[in-house]
């Protein structure tokens, strides 16, 4: 047993420690990779807390992590991997059936849901000090992020939902200018900062101004807003949503632009009921040609994009993102953010 690994049962949070291996598996991919540091998300916290998450059959414990970092122990010849690579690996494997999107490789749009997820779907993930991956489903990242590379699954994240709001905004013939992010948590500044890279004029909407993420979002370029929606005094083109705040996207329909693209790229695990004025919404979203959509996940073109926008963004930055590192032992303290946190990472180095 030498691979260390935080594990759980799903939706019992006595459960979670830190648990000892054997050496990953062949089966699990040709690349053997040492695990640097993970990423821990809201999705965790709904595993560990709330239940959500599946363990691998026959498995009684799911192995979590699926925002990655690792560096490549062993490659074989002619896998485009070689030791010392630092590499991503992506969570989402297509269904075996496969479905018409698995077959042309968007699982991302697994039709049939019987995709499966590293550290969520019955399959274990990458917060282990050693782990496996297909070379297929690694992506190699630039050395020089360094440990802001654990920011490529996030950013893998808002490059599908950038890019499948430009395919939609591409139906009305004019240029798109400014763009919302709702919440800047590190999903809504990494979708800020690839706006930004897109040349649009951005805009982040926060309900706090407390901690750093007001002077992240200054020195991106972008400008900060805090208040109610209705008093942004912008109209955007092009909105990310990724408060996961039901009634807010809602209330961007009342102002948005005419034919903008709103993107639902963030869940909130409440399901409190909320009145509404559907009518309202309704009769806007006609009238002005809203588009109101769904995103999750990413294909493998959406880590590429991700890992050449983390390449040629600001390492300081980035580095201002990972805002706190805690040893694999002290993860518990990863599971409960303050003000002053953006990405908490687990580190899987000590
Ligand atoms: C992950 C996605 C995943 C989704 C649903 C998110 O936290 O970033 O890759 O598809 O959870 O399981």
């Amino acid at each position: 047993m030498s691979v260390r690994a935080l594990s759980v049962v799903p939706g019992k949070p006595e459960t979670a420690a830190v648990t000892e291996h054997a050496d990953p598996s062949l089966d699990e991919g040709a690349l053997l990779v040492q695990g640097l540091l993970v990423g821990v998300c809201g999705t965790d916290i709904e595993i560990i807390q709330d239940g959500y998450g599946w363990v691998p059959p026959g498995q009684d414990r799911l192995v979590l992590g699926h925002e990655s970092l690792g560096q490549v122990l062993e490659a074989p010849a002619g896998s485009g991997f070689a030791a010392g690579d630092l590499v991503a690996g992506i969570v989402r494997r297509p269904d075996p059936e496969p479905c018409e999107p698995c077959a042309a490789g968007q699982w991302d749009f697994c039709r049939n849901g019987k995709y499966t997820e590293r550290g969520i779907k019955e399959r274990n993930g990458y917060a282990a000090t050693q782990w496996r991956v297909e070379p297929e489903f690694a992506v190699k990242l630039d050395r020089r992020l360094g440990d802001c590379g654990v920011l490529m699954e996030p950013t893998s994240v808002v490059s599908k939902a950038w890019e499948q709001s430009e395919m939609i905004a591409a139906r009305a013939p004019f240029e798109r200018k400014v763009a919302l992010i709702t919440g800047a948590g590190p999903i809504g500044l990494l979708a800020a900062l690839l706006g930004v890279q897109r040349g649009y004029e951005v805009h982040v909407l926060d309900r706090t101004d407390a901690g750093p993420k007001p002077s992240i979002v200054h020195d991106l370029g972008a400008t900060f807003h805090t208040g109610a929606i209705t008093d942004i005094g912008v109209q955007p083109d092009i909105v990310i949503e990724c408060t996961g705040y039901g009634p807010l996207a809602f209330d961007l329909t009342s102002v948005v632009a005419k034919d903008a693209v709103v993107c639902l790229a963030g869940i909130s695990g409440g399901s409190r009921e909320v009145p509404t004025s559907l009518n309202v919404i309704n009769k806007q979203m006609v009238l002005e040609n809203i588009v109101l959509f769904g995103s999750v996940n990413a294909a493998r073109r959406h880590y590429e994009q991700a890992a050449a926008a983390l390449a040629k963004a600001d390492i300081g930055w980035l580095a201002r993102l990972v805002s706190r590192k805690v040893a694999l032992s002290d993860f518990a303290t990863a599971l409960t953010r303050t003000d002053d946190d953006v990405k908490v990472a687990i580190d899987l180095r000590n």
